[in-house]
């Protein structure tokens, strides 16, 4: 993903908006908090995100790429999932080659027509291009963070899966091809994701996704997830039951002040497939697109605080279903 402008979209401090905020947060505190939803562990995910990156990089199209895939296929069939791979070709954006994408879909509750998607993008970019020293951008990117953290919480979250009974069906969705890329003015980003958007939109399948949720760089360190501008623009309604969801069950990692604007996979589903979603994103991660995007600069506890959102949001859906 990428900023949607150079430079950093700030709330201002000291806005309206911030103060009465600030004073619905120390309300809150005072209340009896609702108990922590049983599950989610943080460790247990964490060690899905060493294990993912032990694989080493996981570039579309690449042997490392379809490690992942396979891991992924006996991980979520072992949970009595139903699993398929949305296949399509690209040409290689540096030969020209013609390279297979896949995007794999992990259907829960197939039956239900009304239904959630959960994403994430499950490759890694090429290569490391903020490296300071230009010889350093053509070493390895394992992205821990960014591309094996999304995965990492969507693992742990399936184990969680036959316990929950939502209100709307739930598919995870793995995108590939999120960034690959080489040249940021030559080549585009989102491949996976555009292409489940048109396929939705041009053929389209039995069911119907009443809201979205994509989840990527969520095991920062130091984890503040704010408001992302573009999942407020497109899915306010999704974005505050999420922080709120958050408030409720006292994690505080989540900021219900509104910061970057990042384009991520997020867009082709509002804009083209029209599913309200939004972007759960710490976007303020010192090591983005550096060799140090490493396991060693992410924890459990961050996973573990995005994965209890998830679990109680899941078991306590608002109502998202289109107004007839
Ligand atoms: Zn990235």
């Amino acid at each position: 993903m990428r900023p949607h402008q150079e430079g950093i979209v700030t709330a201002r401090p000291g806005s309206p908006a911030a103060g009465a905020f600030g004073l619905f947060a120390v309300l809150l505190a005072a209340a009896p908090t609702v108990a922590a939803p049983p599950g989610f562990d943080g460790r247990r995910a964490f060690a899905d995100l060493e294990a993912i990156c032990a694989i080493g990089p996981r570039i579309s199209g690449t042997e490392g790429m379809a490690q992942q895939q396979q891991l992924l296929l006996d991980h979520f069939t072992e949970l009595g999932a139903e699993c398929a791979f949305q296949e399509f070709d690209v040409p290689h954006p540096r030969t020209g080659e013609p390279t297979r994408l896949r995007n794999l879909l992990v259907t829960w509750h197939p039956e239900t027509t009304e239904r959630i998607l959960l994403g994430c993008h499950y490759d890694t970019r090429p290569r490391p291009d903020r490296e300071p020293l230009p010889r350093n951008r053509d070493l390895p990117f394992i992205g821990a963070n960014d591309g094996a953290s999304g995965v990492a919480a969507l693992m742990e979250l399936g184990r969680q899966m036959s316990a929950l009974a939502p209100r709307y069906g739930v598919d995870f969705v793995f995108f590939d091809a999120e960034e690959f890329l080489w040249d940021d003015r030559r080549d585009n980003y989102f491949l996976g994701s555009e292409h489940f958007a048109k396929n939705y939109v041009n053929s389209p399948p039995p069911h119907r996704y009443v809201a979205g949720v994509v989840l990527d760089m969520v095991a920062d360190k130091d984890l503040r997830i704010y408001y992302e501008g573009f999942s407020l623009r497109y899915a306010r309604p999704v974005a505050e039951s999420v922080w709120k969801t958050a408030e409720k069950i006292g994690v505080k990692q989540f900021v219900a002040r509104r910061r970057h604007e990042v384009r991520d996979d997020h867009l082709p589903l509002n804009q083209i497939a029209k599913i309200p979603t939004i972007d759960i994103i710490d976007f303020d991660y010192p090591h983005w697109h550096t060799r140090n995007d490493i396991p060693a600069n992410c924890s459990a506890e961050s996973l573990e605080a995005v994965g209890r959102v998830m679990v109680a949001w899941l078991s306590d859906l608002p109502d998202f279903s289109p107004r007839r």
